[in-house]
């Protein structure tokens, strides 16, 4: 660096480049590269000389950055070294390979990194291509330059070339200020009151936590932020462009208003999230005096707009405008200034205050002319990427063009070639009618929407129109000497257990059982469970599981709620409950060992109810689901094609009747000829005991909740059990690390097969593959005569990749909520895409989304149900449960999850003024009224439950009130 040398503060983001640079110095990402093409006699030594005289003009073209009194300077040489212009001759190379060593050496130039401390920080390199065709490489640093910058430059570079290849002097007039000054100015200024009015509004506007964007990511976010990127281009034609510009005219935005607006509701759609920034770049030349400076003055203006409440384009418009113009008014401060004032969290990997970028250039770049050389400039892509996703557009003539730059460590280069075709999908809607709600609007294009609609719900097959009872009965009629069932040392023939049914069924005929009446059961795993079950179907009624370790309270609602009259169990368990009118028979008895062994007759068809299973209910009462045969018949055809079991099988019957997996475990085999095996009562909680029965039994088929699955993976006899062809894990999420460690353990194939009890047992399923290389294990695809949707709040199909809630119509679905014709309105809905009458979608308040290859992955829920174990609760039943102890005040009771990933129920309790309670006694309480997978294992009771301004549950403040419970609760499990 020469001897004379003068010292300016840097400006504030300078400061931060140079600080950024501190950290990792030398990334490419905060280069701006460019080239520009020469075409025609090109004088080199005149544009040496252009170039050299920028650099004597502007003195930041020949700052460094150093460390002056522990502070960042720049460093400003006071004269200008003459710089030689490097001149690489590629003439020398076959015509055709040129341009591509151009390219490459324009990106190796572009990526070469910059000492901040020493280097020139404009650099420039000449690629000769042919006699009359030259490629000038330009490259500097952020820290000296921005956009604005370029035009500056290339304007000066245009007026000095033409003069001096004419031998005229440079026409340009000297600059009234330099950078230096700027820096020096705003320093100053920033402690004005006027830039404390300007903050103020920031704070008001950005104050508090900011929502993290959380686009449909194709990769997890690493936790250190990397640079890696890369860029798709869009076009808008001019009928597009045309349109837009118009709706900005009627409704006095600017076309950057209706773009930007347009993008937050493309994000809006994506993310699912209301809360939508965006940063957008500004010039930050406010003074006129800066407009002719080559420097770093852009700023990023941080624009914030509320989506929530489904408005129309319009109104998206006015707010995005409102705000737009609010930032522009205030726009004085520097964005890192605003990041120092706001003090994000800090995260390293992400941007702090957001995360999408729009640039938007209207202001077209100087015309390149020369007299006798044609110019053009030309773009370097680097494969950087400083936010998550960047829109960059420009304004030409009549239409707009740019491109998507994405953070190539989140996604992948086909989720943003979709989401830039639903951008413009998007933007044909809003022309089509700007007054359209945004939920409505549409993003898939007509390919997308057939495909997910109808070509990936290709799935109607043949199954048979009848009831589980008279398949059941044609498999006797095929083979009445085998073994249909074996609990311990006791076998039962299909002949044996048909008869023993037969006989009960005679006697509940007898007693008015018939189509769609409702017979209860409450009975232990026994070989007189599986002939209850049989019995009251072929008897022409359907049954409702009483699970004997509920509460009285339950099981009494759950009587009551049905209205069935007729209870069916076993000696041992008659007295636990009792109800007016209910007849209880104890099926060990020998009551009905006199009725006919003939299959009775009856009128039941596969539309009639074949069970009701009670699930928990938001509202604080379980709910009945009724279930026809003939959904559960075309579940368990499909499993019958898919698996193919034969007599050889051996399907484990271990699922409690409450749970529809037990409806497959005794049906698919009972109807095709295989052989039940009927395991203890409690034996499916005991992972010896299972391993032990599968290698006895040489079961070949089994099911497992994944919560379950490690007490099979963890006795290392499974190895030995090589009778074992499937296992069929769903009920709640399978983790990856489970379909791992179960393939190393097991030759079988594992199926994650996915289902509410409200579709029929099982509808989605994925044939597990072990080497996936996902985060998540898919469910799948839609078995037979299904139908699956994954749509936004408005129905509308949501794009690949994109959460949405998970719909399912097609042969599964059930009738309804038993005596809830409200709530079976609200979850069973018209099918909006079927022309059957009367079809309907369950909705099932999952979360999910398309995969690529149309597989569906599950997200989890949209409202507060959750999986303990496989079994499913409503978060809203304990607290309804709890809420009315006397004692109880206010209470919220959330499923915690554990590093591992158990899951367990934590209350909240804030107690009345002066009682006791204690958590024996809540416990105590809860048992006479819930199961004992919904009691709470921790109870922790507050002072007051933090609640959001909206009233909901605070989780995360809930979290420090539990960080600090030592002063604020009374008890603590
Ligand atoms: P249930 O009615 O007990 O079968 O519970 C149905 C709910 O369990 C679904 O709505 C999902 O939330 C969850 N679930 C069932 N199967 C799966 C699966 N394979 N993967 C993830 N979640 C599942
Ligand atoms: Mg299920």
């Amino acid at each position: 660096m020469s001897e004379d040398f003068f010292l300016f503060p840097v400006s504030f983001a300078q400061q931060q480049l140079w600080f950024l640079d501190q950290l990792a110095p030398g990334r490419p990402v905060y280069n701006l590269p460019g080239a520009v093409r020469f075409k025609g006699r090109l004088g080199v030594r005149a544009l040496e000389e252009s170039l050299n005289e920028i650099v004597r003009r502007h003195e930041i073209l020949r700052t460094n950055f150093q460390v002056i009194d522990g502070q960042p300077a720049q460093v400003v040489a006071a004269e200008a070294s003459h710089r030689t212009l490097p001149l690489i001759d590629l003439r020398d190379l076959p015509p055709e390979k040129r341009e591509a060593e151009a390219q490459r050496l324009s990106v190796k130039e572009g990526r070469r990194p910059f000492n901040l401390a020493h280097d020139a920080l404009l650099r420039s390199k000449l690629l000769r291509l042919a006699e009359d065709e030259h490629l000038l490489l330009l490259n500097s640093h952020h820290i000296v330059s921005d956009g604005w910058s370029l035009g500056v430059f290339l304007r000066e570079l245009v007026a000095l070339y033409e003069a001096f290849s004419n031998g005229r002097p440079s026409p340009l007039p000297e600059l009234s200020i330099q950078y230096g000054d700027f820096a020096v100015w705003q320093r100053e200024s920033l402690s004005d009151d006027l830039l404390k009015h300007d903050l103020d509004y920031w704070k008001q506007q950005l104050g508090g936590e900011l929502p993290l964007l959380e686009l449909p990511f194709d990769h997890p976010r690493p936790p250190v932020q990397t640079a890696h990127g890369a860029r798709q281009e869009i076009f808008l034609d001019k009928s597009v462009t045309s349109a837009l510009k118009a709706l900005g005219q009627r409704t006095e935005a600017t076309l950057f208003t209706v773009l930007l607006a347009a993008l937050k509701v493309l994000l809006y759609r994506y993310a699912g999230q209301t809360d939508i920034i965006i940063g957008t770049p500004v010039a930050g030349r406010n003074q006129t005096e800066t407009e002719n400076l080559i420097g770093l003055f852009v700023n990023t203006l941080v624009l914030r707009t509320e989506l929530s409440s489904n408005p129309d384009f319009i109104e998206v418009l006015r707010r995005v405008r409102e705000v737009t113009l609010a930032a522009y008014e205030h726009q004085d401060v520097p964005f890192e200034k605003l990041v120092e004032e706001l003090q994000p969290e800090r995260d390293l990997s992400r941007m702090p205050l957001f995360q999408v970028m729009f640039a938007f250039q209207n202001a077209p770049l100087p015309s390149l002319e020369l007299s006798d050389v044609s110019l053009e400039l030309l773009e370097v892509d680097l494969g950087t990427a400083k936010f998550d996703l960047t829109l960059n557009l420009s304004e030409t003539s009549d239409s707009l063009n740019g491109y998507f730059e994405y953070n190539t460590d989140l996604f992948e280069a086909e989720t943003i070639s979709r989401l830039s075709e639903h951008f413009q999908t998007l933007l044909q809607s809003i022309i089509a009618d700007p007054r359209t709600a945004i939920d409505s609007l549409s993003l898939l294009t007509e390919r997308e929407r057939e495909q997910q609609l109808f070509e990936w719900n290709d799935t109607s097959r043949h199954y048979p129109a009848q009831t589980l009872h008279h398949l059941f009965e044609s498999q006797v009629e095929r083979t009445p000497d085998a073994t249909a069932l074996i609990f311990d040392d006791e076998q039962v023939s299909y002949k044996e257990l048909n008869e023993r049914a037969n006989q009960l069924a005679h006697y509940l005929h007898r007693l008015g059982i018939g189509p769609d009446s409702l017979v209860g059961i409450m009975m232990e795993r026994s070989i007189e469970m599986v002939v209850s079950l049989l019995g009251v179907l072929k008897a022409g009624g359907a049954y409702v599981p009483l699970d004997p370790e509920y509460p009285q309270e339950r099981l009494l609602h759950m009587i009551g709620d049905s209205g069935c009259r007729v209870l069916l169990t076993q000696q041992k368990l008659i007295g636990a409950v009792a109800a007016e009118g209910l007849r209880v028979v104890s099926v060990d008895e020998e009551a009905f060992r006199e009725e006919s062994l003939e299959n009775p007759e009856s009128a039941t068809s596969a539309e009639n109810l074949a069970y009701i299973i009670y699930t928990s209910g938001s509202t604080g009462l379980p709910k009945g689901t009724m279930l026809a045969h003939e959904g559960v018949v075309n579940c368990l055809w499909w499993m019958q094609e898919t698996f193919n079991l034969s007599g050889d099988d051996r399907v484990m019957l271990k699922a409690s009747l409450s749970f529809d997996a037990s409806v497959w475990e005794l049906f698919w085999p009972l109807v095709v000829g295989a052989c039940v095996v009927v395991a203890q009562p409690g034996g499916q909680q005991d992972g010896a005991y299972l391993v032990d029965t599968v290698i006895k039994h040489n079961i070949t088929t089994i099911h497992f909740v994944p919560s379950m699955l490690p007490i099979l993976l963890d006795r290392k006899e499974l190895s030995d059990a090589r009778s074992l062809k499937q296992v069929i894990v769903g009920g709640e999420a399978l983790p990856v690390e489970s379909l791992k460690r179960f393939f190393t353990r097991s030759k079988a194939a594992l199926h994650n097969f996915y289902g509410p009890t409200e579709t029929s047992i099982g509808s989605i399923d994925w044939p597990c593959d072990p080497n996936l290389a996902r985060p998540t294990v898919p469910i799948g695809r839609p078995i037979s005569n299904t139908d699956v949707y994954i749509l936004n709040r408005d129905l509308q199909p949501v794009p690949v990749g994109v959460a949405g809630e998970l719909y399912i119509g097609g042969a599964g679905v059930a009738r309804g909520y038993l005596n809830r014709p409200e709530l079976t309105a609200e979850r069973f809905i018209p099918h909006p895409f079927s022309s059957e009458p009367g079809a309907r979608l369950y909705r099932t308040g999952d979360v999910a989304r398309y995969l690529p290859d149309g597989n569906i992955e599950f997200l989890g829920r949209a409202d507060e149900q959750v999986k303990i174990r496989g079994y499913r609760i409503e978060l809203g039943e304990i607290n309804s449960a709890l809420a009315q102890h006397p004692d109880v005040r206010e209470c919220a009771v959330v499923a915690r999850e554990s590093v591992t990933g158990d899951k367990s129920l934590v209350a909240y309790i804030v107690a009345e003024e002066g009682a006791s309670l204690t958590v024996s006694g809540l416990r105590q309480y809860l048992r006479e009224k819930l199961p004992e997978q919904m009691i709470p294992s921790h109870f922790i009771l507050l002072q007051a439950l933090p609640l959001t301004p909206s009233g909901k549950l605070d989780k995360r403040s809930l979290v420090q009130a539990e960080g600090t419970r030592a002063s604020l609760a009374v008890q603590y499990v």
